[in-house]
């Protein structure tokens, strides 16, 4: 077998050569193609347990759910359009839809939503509704916050203006005072992030509406990718959300907490943001979606994993990562590792250590520091290991 893969090793060495996947004129053979599947599928497992530093929960299976491999499922247009080739998991949708509104402090029949393909286009649909209400207003955002932000400013050319972090990570709202000053009357697109990438900092949104008075008119998008999950299970869970009159959308990664074979998203806005026209004629649906043709089965995905789980699940979910979180700050200060989390974050920040353990937890880095995340399939013994290695890797060079 010629293959790079290094199974069990950590560090995702999942490249088996380019050259073993090209395509060529005639079929391969079908033991060689199950092969090449076979393999990755196990260097991808065997990679679970150093999974630390990017955000997805690798805590699921849906293997029980393979005939869904074999049906095309398509949301076309809004879930609750009945579309013409009626091959779509709409009534799921909308199920699913539903319980994150409500987990969002929002009410159902107030609010519009849909699985979308990721968390950065959740970000886009909230912002451009906020942009179309406010057709003068720039976007502002801390200079923590995602680069679909800066990607979603770009496709709808509008001016971004960046805030500076305070201390804490969070966005400085006197300096975003400051700026909105400049612009009184335009009106304001404020993106306040729940969970930043890096630090997993929670922007206090109470004072960024209190400082973005002065344009007049203001919108606030939540881009609670990270945080989504989490938030409604801390101090903050009642008055989060759609329960502040000035949030007008919000995005919730549904791969990083919930635990998805496939990247996908919530994407919600209040219903008076969208208008139910007929797009296409031909598909017969009314569409405010950025995707037209969606995947159904994100959505079957969606609320199997959520009726598995339950309201009670989730927040068994929430409580355990933060758990780990704690454990973690905990474990790496022990080995004098710096460590730093942000209140109610399921992020750790601590010093970088040497690249070999960096590829090997997956660990994202910034500078002299990295990260982990603290999901729900990462376990305490995961971080003993994180720890043990460091230490090891430290005494090695101080040997060497
Ligand atoms: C991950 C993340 C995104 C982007 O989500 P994708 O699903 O990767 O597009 C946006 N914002 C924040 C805060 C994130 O952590």
């Amino acid at each position: 077998m010629n293959t790079t893969a290094e199974l069990g090793s950590g560090g995702g060495s999942v490249w088996v050569g380019a050259d073993d996947y090209a395509i060529g004129s005639f079929p391969r053979p079908v033991g060689e193609i199950r092969d090449r599947i076979d393999t990755f599928i196990a260097a991808m497992r065997a990679d679970k347990p150093y999974f630390l530093g990017f955000p997805a929960n690798m805590d699921f299976s849906f293997s029980e759910l393979s005939g869904l491999l074999d049906i095309f499922v398509n949301n076309v247009g809004d879930p609750r359009s009945a579309e013409k080739a009626a091959i779509s998991a709409k009534p799921m949708e909308c199920a699913v839809v539903d319980a994150i509104t409500e987990l969002a402090n929002g009410r159902p029949e107030h609010t519009y939503g849909y699985v979308s393909a990721s968390g950065s286009e959740a970000n886009l649909f909230g912002l451009d509704r906020g942009c179309a209400l406010l057709p003068e207003a720039k976007i502002y955002c801390s200079s923590a916050a995602h680069y679909s932000v800066r990607k979603a400013a770009r496709l709808m050319r509008r001016e971004l203006v960046v805030v500076d972090c305070d201390e804490s990570g969070r966005m400085d709202v006197d300096a975003l005072a400051e700026v909105c000053r400049h612009d009184a009357g335009r009106g304001a697109v404020v993106v306040a992030t729940l969970g930043t990438t890096m630090t997993g900092a929670i922007d206090d949104v109470d004072a960024i509406a209190a400082a973005a008075g002065s344009t007049g008119r203001f919108y606030v998008h939540l881009d609670a990718t990270l945080g989504g999950l989490v938030v409604p299970f801390t101090a903050h869970g009642a008055k989060w959300g759609f329960a502040r009159p000035e949030v007008g959308s919000l995005a919730i990664s549904m791969h990083k907490g919930l635990g998805m074979p496939v990247p996908c998203a919530l994407a919600l806005c209040r219903a008076e943001l969208v208008r139910a026209e007929v797009e296409g004629e031909y598909v017969g649906a009314t569409d405010a979606t950025l995707g037209c043709s969606r995947a159904g089965m994100a959505s079957v995905l969606l609320w199997y994993a959520l009726s598995d789980k339950g309201f009670a699940g989730l927040e068994q979910h929430a409580r355990r990562s933060l758990r780990t979180a704690a454990y973690a700050v905990t474990a790496l200060a022990a080995s004098g590792l710096d460590p730093m989390r942000h209140e109610e974050s399921i992020i750790v920040v601590f010093d970088r250590p040497a690249e070999s353990i960096c590829r090997k937890y997956h660990l994202a880095t910034e500078g002299e520091r990295a990260h982990i995340v603290t999901l729900p399939h990462v376990r305490e013994s995961m971080i003993d290991s994180l720890c043990l290695d460091i230490l090891e890797s430290g005494a090695a060079g101080a040997r060497g």
